[in-house]
Formats: C-alpha cells, sequence, structure tokens
C-alpha cells in the first residue's frame, strides 16, 4: 500500500522475515542441491514410489522448467516437479519431492485443511486483487466522522485473503511432515542425510509464515486507517 502513515512501520518485521525466509531457502538449496542421497533415487523416483504406495497412483509426475517452481495441482491430479529436483537425487530434490508428493496424499486421503483452503481460494484471490484498490478509493473518499463503506468492503474482502494464508499453513507443514516422515521410512535417506532435508523444508516452511504475518499485519493497518476515519 502507498500510505506513508505511522501504520507502514508495521509491516517492516514480517518484510524482514519473508527476506530472511528467501534467503535460507536459497541457501539451504543450494547447499543441498549438491549434495546427493546414496540411495541414488531421483525426485521423481521418490515421488512416483511415494505416490503408489499411498494408493495415489492416479497422480502423474511431470518435469517442468525453472527453479523451485515445483507444486501440486489438486484439478489436474498432477505433480509439476522442477528439472533440478525431478532429475537429482540430491538431497534437496529429495526433500521438495517428497513435500510435493504429500500434497498429494494429502488430497487423496482428504485432509481437511486442503480441502477448506480450495474452497476459501476464489475468495481470496478476488480479495488480493479487489481489496486494496476498493479500500484506498475508500479512504480518499472519506472524510474524519464519515467512514466509506468501500474501506469496509476493502478489509472483508482482504480478511479472506488473509483465512486463505492461515489455513495455508496447516497444508504445508503437515506435507513436510510427511514427507520426513516417509523418507526416512522408505530409506531414499539416511539419517544423517535427513538434516540436509530439514533444512530445505524448514525454511520453505518459514516463507508461509512470513507471508501470513505480511497479510495479518496489512489487515491491522487497514483496520487502523478505517478507524482513523471514525
Ligand atoms: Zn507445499
Amino acid at each position: 500500500m502507498f500510505f506513508y502513515d505511522w501504520t507502514f512501520f508495521l509491516i517492516i518485521p514480517p518484510l524482514i522475515l519473508a527476506f530472511y525466509a528467501q534467503a535460507r531457502v536459497k541457501g539451504a538449496y543450494r547447499k543441498y542441491s549438491q549434495v546427493f542421497a546414496s540411495s541414488r533415487t531421483t525426485g521423481a523416483q521418490a515421488a512416483y514410489q511415494l505416490l503408489q504406495s499411498a494408493g495415489a497412483g492416479e497422480v502423474t509426475i511431470e518435469k517442468q522448467p525453472g527453479e523451485l517452481t515445483d507444486h501440486y495441482d489438486p484439478r489436474k491430479k498432477v505433480l509439476r516437479l522442477s528439472q533440478g529436483v525431478h532429475d537429482s537425487s540430491s538431497i534437496a530434490a529429495l526433500g521438495i519431492a517428497a513435500h510435493e508428493a504429500g500434497h498429494a496424499i494429502q488430497d487423496r486421503a482428504h485432509y481437511q485443511p486442503m480441502h477448506l483452503r480450495s474452497l476459501i481460494y476464489p475468495v481470496a484471490s478476488l480479495g488480493s486483487t479487489l481489496a486494496f484498490p476498493l479500500f484506498f478509493v475508500g479512504f480518499l473518499l472519506s472524510n474524519k466522522g464519515t467512514p466509506s463503506v468501500l474501506m469496509d468492503v476493502g478489509i472483508l474482502l482482504f480478511a479472506g485473503a488473509v483465512a486463505f494464508s492461515v489455513v495455508t499453513l496447516p497444508v504445508e507443514f503437515n506435507a513436510s511432515k510427511r514427507a520426513l516422515a516417509l523418507l526416512e521410512e522408505r530409506r531414499f535417506l539416511t539419517s544423517d542425510e535427513m538434516t540436509g532435508a530439514r533444512q530445505v523444508l524448514g525454511a520453505a516452511a518459514l516463507t508461509y509464515v512470513a507471508s501470513t504475518a505480511m497479510a495479518a499485519m496489512q489487515l491491522l493497518r487497514m483496520f487502523l486507517m478505517r478507524q482513523s476515519r471514525d
């Protein structure tokens, strides 16, 4: 947002956290994409075996261009792995591939927070595009003592985006928890190698915490600005 009142300072801590988390993801990925698992399993092979053993054999695995672009698409039941994960047997590749397989397994197991997340998604994507413009126009139209209803609509829409971000947290943490347990159980990684996978996935989880904190602070900021017009 482009308001330079004191509430701007509220978003500085989550902003710092976001930069820190991003740096940790890049650092952990750079390091552990050069350390190879003694099992010599590639990301695609590990994902395939995990999906099969979870009874999610209908999920297809595709190779995707780019770095750290890995994701699971629940609508098409496709697990897209970046080249550096798909073809590599690095500790980072196995951690990421197992995490994405974890999402497919959540889908298969009808994991509730994932379901809730897809339900909130339409409101959240509308909210994140429309909330700020509406709020901003409302702010310009309002005077002290007469807050514009557009500000309230903006706040409500943005609350949907915040809810989406909050529900994303258990989904991400649970996918990593499943991934780490499976990597060890299926002996894709030794217990020494697990440390690296934990670092990669832990750093990735922190980026989600940072963006939720950022969204929550922005919502708080909108509240405070709304109150200043009351
Ligand atoms: Zn994930």
